[in-house]
């Protein structure tokens, strides 16, 4: 049997589309456990809607999901010779021919057709003119057979296809002399060895046209498999403008790679139970077979929960990597450290993705000086009885000897041994006011001791000089 070569072709005219990046998805991991090479291939002869940008955005997209290929990109604007031999090949072999009728004609044809309830395929009028190609501006059309099926066995939806008389001869070569997208991804599907398609159930009703071509070819089909849609939880179609659809927003939401990856795969495909794969799994696992027919939900209620799962299996120093653009991107850049890999700790638990965690972290990342005060919480907190209480703490932290969490504890009760009546909630809120904002955070000791003597210290500080008046 010949190696397995399978493809993603992405036309690069906006975004990487979830979608997209599922069916990428699905290619490099059927190939990566049977073995067998993924060619990706940019389909950008569409030369008005393609662009670099949107072709860098699907490369990074791909890479930041971890999906990798074996070969490319290719891309097709680079081909076209390719595709004019072929065009012309099958013109000498009759095998196509040229067409003179103009887009005019053909309506006012098809339309006389579609008034008496037929329905409309190319009618072959230029099919035995035999024009020359001196005929003047002309498209070519493929010669496609009058009887039988263009039928093949698809690897999710089983035996399909179409008659062919259903079909007409298509145009292969447009009058302005660019190739169609089935001439063009057919030709690079035979020169690349592509021995299995794995693409989005939209190119279902493309197949059997394709099949003609391949047969023109002399070409060997390859194994079809077509993935169903993705739809939303409300099971309409995803929508551009209203649903996020481009895997770039979600990188920029925060989700992992993998949350995603597994996120993905188990749109339209199960196993057994499980809804936790890792990377590893889904390679090892993969398979067309369990591939759904109906189309998949894209609920991101399960993003969520798988992220945070990811999240909290995160190994340290990589959450800390991962979190620091978006420290950044709230403004407050930080460097990698001890404290930091502590805090992203403390953290994961409660966050359900990497923005999340930035704005639970920014009270580390910001200046001392740069604290701001919520207005709600200090209203409810910041009650006089608590500050003479928290001048001694910050006093009783200069004079830890150690800086851990049982020397803060310590410095807390020793703090609240001298004020009476003073329970530690009563004295832990101002803490909290004063060194990250707010009245949330992590417990009150650790917080205290990701921050330092120092910065906590300066911060208590400061906000009895600023809140003084509250
Ligand atoms: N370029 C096509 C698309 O983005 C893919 C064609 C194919 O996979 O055959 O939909």
């Amino acid at each position: 049997m010949a190696t397995l070569r399978t493809r993603f072709a992405p036309s690069p005219t906006g975004f990487l589309h979830i979608g997209g990046a599922r069916t990428a998805l699905y290619n490099w991991a059927y190939t990566r456990r049977l073995g067998g090479s993924f060619v990706l291939r940019i389909e950008d002869t569409d030369r008005e809607r393609s662009t670099a940008e949107s072709e860098a955005a699907v490369l990074g997209g791909l890479e930041w999901l971890g999906i990798d290929w074996d070969e490319g990109p290719f891309r097709q604007s680079e081909r076209a010779e390719l595709y004019a031999a072929a065009i012309e090949r099958l013109l000498a072999q009759d095998r196509a021919y040229r067409c003179v009728c103009t887009p005019d004609e053909i309506e006012a044809r098809r339309q006389a057709v579609v008034a008496t309830g037929g329905k409309w395929t190319y009618d072959g009028r230029c099919a035995e003119a035999n024009h020359g190609p001196a005929c003047g501006p002309h498209a070519v059309r493929l010669r496609v057979p009058r009887e039988g099926k263009l039928g093949f066995d698809d690897g999710v939806f089983g035996p399909s296809g179409q008659e062919a008389r259903e079909l007409g001869d298509m145009v292969i070569r447009r009058t302005d002399g660019t190739p169609l997208y089935h001439l063009a991804g057919v030709v690079d599907d035979v020169a690349m060895g592509i021995t299995h398609v794995i693409r989005g159930a939209d190119h279902l009703n493309n197949t059997p046209f394709q099949l003609a071509l391949y047969r023109a070819l002399d070409a060997t089909p390859p194994q079809f498999a077509h993935v169903p849609l993705i739809v939303g939880t409300d099971g309409r179609k995803l929508s551009k403008r209203r649903d996020p659809v481009s895997v770039q927003h979600f990188r920029d939401a925060g989700y992992l790679p993998d949350a995603m990856l597994n996120w993905l795969v188990r749109i339209g495909w199960s196993h057994g139970d499980q809804e936790i794969f890792s990377r590893d799994e889904i390679r090892a696992l993969f398979d067309l077979s369990e591939v759904h027919r109906s189309s998949g939900q894209a609920d991101p209620g399960k993003l969520d929960w798988l992220n945070q799962h990811y999240i909290k299996e995160r190994p340290r120093d990589a959450l800390v990597r991962e979190l620091l653009p978006f420290l950044a991107a709230a403004g407050t850049p930080v460097e990698p450290s001890e404290s930091l890999g502590f805090l992203v700790d403390l953290l994961r638990e409660r966050s359900k993705t990497l923005v999340e965690m930035a704005e639970r972290a920014r009270f580390f990342a910001v200046a001392d000086d740069a604290i701001a005060y919520d207005a709600d919480a200090v209203r409810k907190h910041w009650k006089p009885a608590a500050l003479a209480a928290l001048k001694d703490l910050a006093d009783e932290l200069a004079r830890c000897e150690r800086w851990d969490l049982a020397s803060i504890e310590a410095a807390f009760s020793n703090v609240l041994g001298r004020h009476e009546g003073l329970a530690l909630g009563k004295l832990a809120q101002p803490v909290r006011i004063a060194v990250t904002g707010s009245a949330a955070s992590p417990g009150i000791f650790e917080t205290v001791f990701v921050l330092g003597r120092e910065r906590a210290r300066a911060r208590i500080e400061r906000a009895l000089g600023a809140l003084s008046a509250a």
